[in-house]
């Protein structure tokens, strides 16, 4: 259990690089939490002081600047105890109680219903951070220490805080470029989401620590050989490595943790960008590189503005080693993102960083969304990694990843979305429900008398395209009604007419009758049977891609087909359910 004592020693080592006057009024702010804390506890049995402590050093760790750890070292102050905004304000300033009370309004809210109050909190806090994005790394540090101590709660109510986290808290860091904080969010999950993988990778990483330390003092040593005749200073560390992206490659490959062959990895820090490459042509001449694992992310910036060089090597008998090479102030900047020393020392917005999501953002505050709606919107739309589909035009958009056709479609227009009976990518038929690769041409292929299907529903990613089938399968559904009841209207009256009641009934059912196929293994495609050849099942048929008609079935025989031109382009393998 940690003590008080021992985390104010460990706050007070964390602020080496900070001001005395600096450290003087951080440590007055833990005087009065503590004060103002004196007698509660937490779930765990200890000392509530030791949460905003445990905050303020993660807070401090990130060298974000003092009034946030001072914010991180009161954020509980308003709401748990008898202080108020004002007293604050008073003792440490408006900056520091502005920024208490943005955390403290994010947790209090506090409706009827418990989903809502979920998806509200999201909200508010995406709010407040396009407002003061200081509000929101305060808050990161808040969920990562309870996520720390997320044994003492509830089973149900655990599970519900991880999903939250994977899904919304974690990418958000990681579009805000904080990748000290993503990773931490994402390992802390782990551990509740799947304990048994959590310790086996754990269990790896201490048992192989010394070789590993082996392997950084023999390429240090090797590299500073290289690098002294022309004289360029660096730093290396081993990296640890973050679990959860191992546990994400173990589930893609089902493997175990010791068959994935790269976890050893380095980091290599330099002071300018010159010297960055100048290492990265000694490592290679020094280790056999890994083909096609170089990647240049220095002359092309990842969007969130993470910058470094990274390769891939063979170190000794196949041990491959990942390194990493980058300048000081990208080592900052691509652990911390906007949080980053420097990126407040300046003020200035990194041109490199792409905040055109936050622009969305402020676009879906504007719509008018239910609760779950917006969680969903911000989940699927928001907050997916990108990627980039071209129209048959050439136009680009930006779709999240694992987007279909079916997404695209209802991106480009509602009206395309409704119309969609298949779609080519690349000029290939694709399966409508197989996610969307990057950098693909897109064509959507439509039919006036089309109309969504439900089954859409269980593929659709986004929550647009979600919403548009839903209230168009809404209208088909009142439409169908009506026509049912008009048509039910008119059986009577012709019932009534003939008095044929059973014939006709028996007639009827029959016509009805639809034959089903599917076309390249998919059953989403709007099809009709060709009225020339009438194929019935069994007989051997094949399909024709027609323009506007979505896809014809006919007979392989059909005498028709021999004058179709460039029939052979547009056939189609379709197979009788
Ligand atoms: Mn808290």
């Amino acid at each position: 259990m940690a003590t008080k004592e021992k985390l104010l020693l460990k706050l007070k080592e964390t602020l080496v690089d900070y001001s005395k006057e600096e450290i003087d009024r951080i440590l007055k702010a833990y005087e009065f939490a503590d004060i103002k804390h004196q007698g509660q506890k937490r779930a765990s049995g200890e000392e509530f002081i030791t949460h905003p402590l445990s905050v303020a050093i993660i807070l401090a760790e990130m060298k974000v600047d003092r009034d946030m750890i001072i914010a991180g070292l009161l954020h509980d102050v308003v709401e748990d105890t008898d202080s108020t905004k004002q007293e604050i304000s008073n003792i440490f300033g408006k900056n520091v109680s502005n920024l208490v009370a943005g955390v403290t309004k994010i947790s209090k809210l506090k409706p009827l219903k418990y989903n809502e109050s979920e998806s509200e909190t999201i909200r508010k806090m995406l709010v407040a951070m396009t407002n003061d994005i200081k509000i929101i790394i305060v808050k990161f540090a808040d969920k990562i220490h309870n996520l720390d101590t997320l044994n003492f709660l509830p089973s149900e109510k655990r599970k519900k805080i991880v999903n939250e986290t994977l899904e919304i808290y974690a990418p958000l860091a990681g579009k805000l470029g904080m990748h000290f904080i993503k990773d931490k969010l994402e390992d802390l999950s782990l551990r509740w989401v799947n304990p048994e993988v959590y310790e086996s990778i754990k269990g790896y990483f201490d048992r192989t620590e010394k070789d590993r330390e082996r392997t950084k003092k023999l390429i240090a040593q090797k590299l500073s050989e290289k690098l002294s005749e022309i004289k360029i200073p660096f730093t290396i560390k081993s990296r640890a490595k973050h679990y959860y992206s191992i546990y994400n490659k173990m589930k893609k490959y089902t493997l175990k943790i010791g068959e994935l062959f790269d976890l050893y990895g380095i980091r290599i820090i330099t002071d300018n960008i010159q010297n960055c490459y100048q290492i990265f042509g000694a490592v290679h001449n020094l280790w056999q590189p890994i083909p096609g694992r170089f990647k240049d992310y220095i002359a092309n910036p990842k969007k969130n503005g993470y910058r470094s060089l990274h390769t891939a090597v063979i170190v000794e008998k196949r041990k491959v080693v990942e390194i990493q090479i980058r300048t000081q102030e990208m080592d900052e900047f691509n652990e911390y993102g906007v949080a980053s020393h420097w990126f407040y020392k300046t003020g200035e917005k990194p041109n490199t960083i792409e905040l055109k999501w936050l622009k969305k953002l402020v676009e879906v505050h504007k719509q008018a969304l239910s609760p779950e709606e917006y969680y969903q919107v911000i989940r699927d739309d928001i907050l997916k990694d990108e990627i980039y589909v071209f129209t048959p035009k050439g136009d680009s958009f930006e779709m999240p990843k694992g987007a279909t056709a079916i997404d695209f479609a209802y991106r480009i227009h509602s009206e395309v979305g409704h119309r969609c009976i298949g779609a080519k990518a690349n000029g290939i038929i694709i399966p409508l429900n197989r996610p969307l690769q990057n950098g693909v041409l897109v064509e959507i292929l439509t039919s006036k008398i089309s109309y969504p299907k439900q089954s859409w529903l269980s593929f659709v990613k986004t929550a647009n395209a979600r919403k548009k089938i839903k209230s168009r399968l809404a209208v088909n559904e009142k439409e169908e009604k009506i026509k049912a009841k008009k048509e039910s209207d008119e059986k009577e009256i012709s019932l009534l007419k003939s008095n044929k009641k059973l014939k006709f009934i028996s007639k009827k059912s029959a016509s009805k009758t639809k034959y089903e196929v599917e076309i390249n293994g998919e059953k989403n495609f709007l099809y009709n049977f060709a009225k020339c050849c009438k194929p019935v099942p069994k007989e051997p048929i094949v399909g024709f891609i027609s323009r506007g008609r979505g896809i014809i079935i006919h007979k392989k025989d059909c005498y028709n087909l021999n004058h179709i031109k460039d029939f052979g382009k547009r056939t189609i393998e379709v197979n009788w359910i």
